[in-house]
């Protein structure tokens, strides 16, 4: 057992991790970061970066067979093996091997690979190696897929989003359980490279977290598209003898493969949160508004439970280095947490759905605006189906919430979100100047509903 002494050790290189630990590095600290698997986790090698990748080529397919029924000239043979090579030459790892020295942007910490475990407050060991960190420890160790537990899954060669980016060759046809982000994004993707897309949803409808009005746009669009959304299924058995047959109560959907996008899994276990007093089978690793977890522990990204997201990741670890610089503030505020669901159109959210402003007991008043009525709506014409709500309180007369679905829905979503964000009286927007012909200001019309 050999011991190493340190400021801090970074336990799980995601975004959250990679950029806490280049950012103590850069300060001036001694920093090692531990990482069993890719540095700088799902969301670039297997997640946001890679699924990215196949919904621009997906969305470029689809823009030109909009472009084809305009003027019948361009033909569409979408090709998988240029999207294949393009995910391929970005998934190299930036590990050097040699060393166990990787230079994060510009500031030099230490790599050490292998599965870390806590070993009580500011200790983390990696096989026969202890580090004690004298400023403590920044956990970041992320999620996995969600296994489920239906009769028969289990063993088959069903795909995961870990399958799924590193496809080389299409299937003819996908089941993908799970109608959630992941799963509506890549159904929408592999229907516009060809493939037959069947969606089982557990819940009444995809995007369930999203306002109903948003989710209602995309499940129109797929239908539309062809892809069949089937919710409210509970699934009683899965099959597989060289394709799939999955059992639902009034069917059989059948499919060459098997997509399971239907949550995720915190890596909480095999860690040893219980030698510094925190439960290893809780769903999150609760913290404080500095993302303290325990004595000399902080936590973030996933496993936190506050959006799984790059962005909160990274905003978290940004919270870290502030907190273990000895700075002051700003600490951690999830009132205008952003997302985008990047299906074409794009659903945007942020702050709360009308739902949420409602049970906390907040007098909600509802803007909306219909994309296809704006201007730009009507320029842009096929693919401009969209939607815009707002939620206000109108005893504070602010934003609380926004929704902006639309051909650019997340790039929309920007300005609302500094509106929830910075708490803009919706007065001091009604007075603003907003662009013609511009997709955001349909916004203009959504706050003329907020009187
Ligand atoms: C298909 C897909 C698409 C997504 N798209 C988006 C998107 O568009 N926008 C967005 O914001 N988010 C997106 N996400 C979510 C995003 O990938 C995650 O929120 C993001 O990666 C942040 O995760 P994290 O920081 O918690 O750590 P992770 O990225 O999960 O990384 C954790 C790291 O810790 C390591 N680790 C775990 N335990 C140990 C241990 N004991 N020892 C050593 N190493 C360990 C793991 O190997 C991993 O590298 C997507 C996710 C998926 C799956």
């Amino acid at each position: 057992m050999t011991r190493h002494e340190v400021d801090v050790v970074v336990l799980g290189l995601g975004p959250g991790g990679e950029y806490a630990a280049q950012k103590l590095a850069e300060a001036g600290l001694e920093v090692v970061g531990v990482e069993r698997d890719l540095v700088g986790g799902e969301c670039p090698f297997y997640g946001c970066i890679p699924s990215k990748m196949i919904i621009r080529a997906a969305d470029l397919v689809a823009e030109s067979r909009r472009a084809q029924s305009l003027s019948g000239e361009v033909d569409v043979r979408p090709d998988w093996s240029l999207v294949a090579e393009r995910i391929d030459k970005q998934a190299t790892n930036h590990w050097d091997d040699e060393s166990h020295v990787t230079r994060l942007e510009g500031a030099e910490v230490r790599i050490v690979r292998g599965h870390g475990r806590l070993d009580g407050a500011g200790r983390v060991t990696v096989g026969e190696d202890t580090y004690v960190a004298a400023r403590g420890v920044v956990l970041n160790s992320g999620t996995a897929p969600a296994t489920l537990p239906i009769d028969g899954l289990e063993g088959t060669p069903y795909w995961t989003n870990r399958e799924v980016v590193r496809l080389t060759e299409l299937p003819e046809s996908l089941a993908v359980i799970g109608g959630g982000p992941i799963g509506a994004e890549l159904s929408q993707a592999f229907s516009r490279f060809g493939v037959k897309v069947t969606v089982i949803e557990a819940f009444d409808r995809i995007l369930g977290p999203e306002e109903p009005e948003a989710a209602a746009v995309v499940a129109r669009i797929f239908a539309e598209e062809g892809i069949e959304v089937l919710t409210g299924a509970t699934i009683s058995r899965v099959e597989h003898d060289g394709g799939f047959r999955i059992h639902l109560a009034d069917r059989v959907v059948e499919a060459d493969q098997l997509l399971v996008a239907a949550g995720r899994r915190p890596h909480l276990s095999n860690i040893g949160l219980e030698t510094v007093g925190l439960d290893p089978s809780a769903r999150s690793v609760e913290t404080d508004e500095r993302m303290r977890a325990a004595e000399r522990l902080w936590a973030v990204g996933d496993i936190t439970g506050k959006g799984a997201f790059t962005h909160v990741s990274m905003y978290q670890a940004a919270v870290v280095v502030r907190d273990v610089l000895g700075e002051d503030g700003p600490w951690a505020d999830y009132r205008a947490v952003s997302r985008v669901t990047f299906t074409d159109p794009e659903v945007g959210s942020v702050g709360l759905t009308e739902k949420q402003a409602r049970d906390q007991g907040l007098r909600v008043v509802i803007g909306h605006a219909d994309l296809t009525e704006s201007s730009r709506g009507w320029i842009h014409q096929a693919g401009n189906d969209g939607i815009l709500k707002l939620v206000a309180d109108s005893d504070r007369g602010i934003l609380v919430g926004a929704t902006s679905v639309g051909p650019s829905g997340g790039e929309v979503l920007g300005l609302l979100a500094a509106a929830v964000h910075a708490e803009i009286p919706v007065a001091t927007l009604r007075g603003m100047h907003f662009a013609y012909p511009t997709f955001h200001r349909a916004i203009e019309t959504a706050l003329a509903d907020l009187v």
